[in-house]
C-alpha cells in the first residue's frame, strides 16, 4: 500500500536514460541545510550488474549541490 509523499523525504528529482537523480533536504558542514543530490544508476541490462550498483549507490551519502561534500540528515 503505497503512501503519499511526505515533505523531507528522498524525491527523485529528475531522470534521463542512465540515472535518476535524488534530493533530500540535508546539512552540509559548510553550507548549512541544502538540498542534497545523488545520481543512482537505472536498472537495465544486465540487471544484476547495475542492481548491484544501484545498490550501492543508495549506500553512498548525498553531496552538497555546492561543494559536493557529503551531507548528513537535516
Ligand atoms: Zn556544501
Amino acid at each position: 500500500m503505497p503512501s503519499p509523499p511526505r515533505t523531507g523525504d528522498t524525491v527523485t528529482a529528475r531522470s534521463n536514460t542512465h540515472s535518476d537523480t535524488l534530493v533530500q533536504p540535508g546539512r552540509c558542514r559548510t553550507h548549512g541545510v541544502v538540498q542534497a543530490t545523488k545520481q543512482v544508476p537505472r536498472i537495465r541490462f544486465p540487471f544484476v550488474v547495475y542492481g548491484a550498483l544501484r545498490l550501492w549507490a543508495q549506500w553512498c551519502p548525498f553531496r552538497c549541490p555546492t561543494c559536493g561534500g557529503p551531507v548528513g540528515r537535516a
